[in-house]
């Protein structure tokens, strides 16, 4: 196995809920809650869940547009947690992120030359005059015409703004690029294109991605491992074909068995969830699957199951697995 470029351990972030005159902290929203995984060099690993079950608070944290509560993300050996300022502005450069919806991300008064240039001079990665040779560089490397520079984020449709957003995040010679939901805002016939694009840019820069995604049809092209979180935690993770072929987790399995086959006469049984997602305030004891988990039994409702290695990296967090383990 290669070398991991990110390792994330025991990650959490509570954000508190204040109540009462005095504005005291009464409760936390366990938006992720001790989540912990590693990303090897030049690979893509995805991350899928619902709504609200912490991937992309996730993803924020490990570019540091969020602090955690606890936990270490360690960087090339480094954590960049308890790093000192200096180091964490560099750790920025190196670690990018492209967001979901281009246009939010996008300041409007600024022209698409002006927004690549602009990390490019904060860095001072490019003397002044070659600042805009490197700008129709990185326009070209994305797929768009140089004189597309002078026009502002209004003009562009949003396949051509998530570009612009993946030249910003490779001005500045990123090594891991967090791709959070890249592709969710997008027309399905762009989004094939978006993800050619970067799969692209990967092998010409050498690229790590962490690619946040709702659901498994997405991730599952441009993957190589594949991780699952539900309520702020991690209950799976196994490199892609392993997942797809023969996924561990009930929810897993859930959430396969919704992704429609393009063949009329291929069966499949759907597995429909009972009721919704426990609130992350309060969240289930034990296995905090067991409210909505077809399969649950007496222990999972006590006690909550660690992440097993089951056999080639394939691991789970299910009492189901709890004998064959080889923990
Ligand atoms: Fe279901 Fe129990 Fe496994 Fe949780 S631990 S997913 S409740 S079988």
């Amino acid at each position: 196995m290669a070398e991991a470029l990110l390792q994330v351990k025991n990650l959490k972030k509570y954000f508190p809920i204040r109540s009462g005159i005095l504005n005291r902290v009464t409760n936390n929203v366990k938006a992720v809650d001790g989540v912990s995984f590693d990303i090897y060099k030049g690979e893509t690993l995805g991350l899928v869940g619902e709504s609200g079950c912490g991937k992309s608070t996730t993803g924020k944290m490990i570019v540091n547009l969020l602090k955690p509560t606890s936990g270490e993300i360690v960087f090339n050996g480094e954590n960049i947690v308890t790093a000192n300022k200096k180091r964490q502005k560099e750790f920025r450069k190196d670690i990018q992120i492209i967001f979901q919806d281009p246009y939010a991300s996008l300041n409007p008064r600024m022209t698409i030359g002006d927004i690549i240039a602009e990390p490019i001079k904060i860095n001072n990665l490019a003397k002044h005059g070659n600042v805009e040779k490197r700008v129709l560089e990185l326009l070209d490397y994305v797929g768009l015409a140089s004189y597309q520079k002078n026009r502002y984020p209004h003009e562009f449709s949003g396949g051509q703004r998530q570009r612009v957003g993946i030249a910003r995040a490779l001005a500045v010679n990123p090594k891991l690029i967090v791709c959070d939901e890249p592709v969710s805002a997008l027309d399905v016939s762009i989004q094939a294109q978006v993800l050619n694009l970067l799969d692209d840019l990967q092998k010409e820069f050498d690229l790590t991605y962490l690619f946040i995604a709702h659901g498994l049809n997405v991730v599952k092209h441009v993957s190589n491992r594949v991780g699952v979180m539900y309520l702020g935690d991690l209950v799976e993770v196994a490199a892609d074909n392993d997942l797809y072929k023969n996924p561990k987790h009930p929810y897993t399995q859930a959430l396969l068995s919704a992704i429609p086959i393009p063949d009329p006469k291929a069966k499949k049984e759907r597995i429909i969830l009972k009721g919704d997602v426990p609130s992350p305030i309060n969240p289930p004891q034990g296995c905090r699957f067991h409210t909505r988990c077809n399969k649950c039994m007496e222990i999972c409702k006590k006690e909550k199951p660690k992440m097993k290695e089951m056999e080639n990296g394939h691991k789970v967090a299910c009492h189901l697995y709890d004998e064959s383990s080889v923990e």
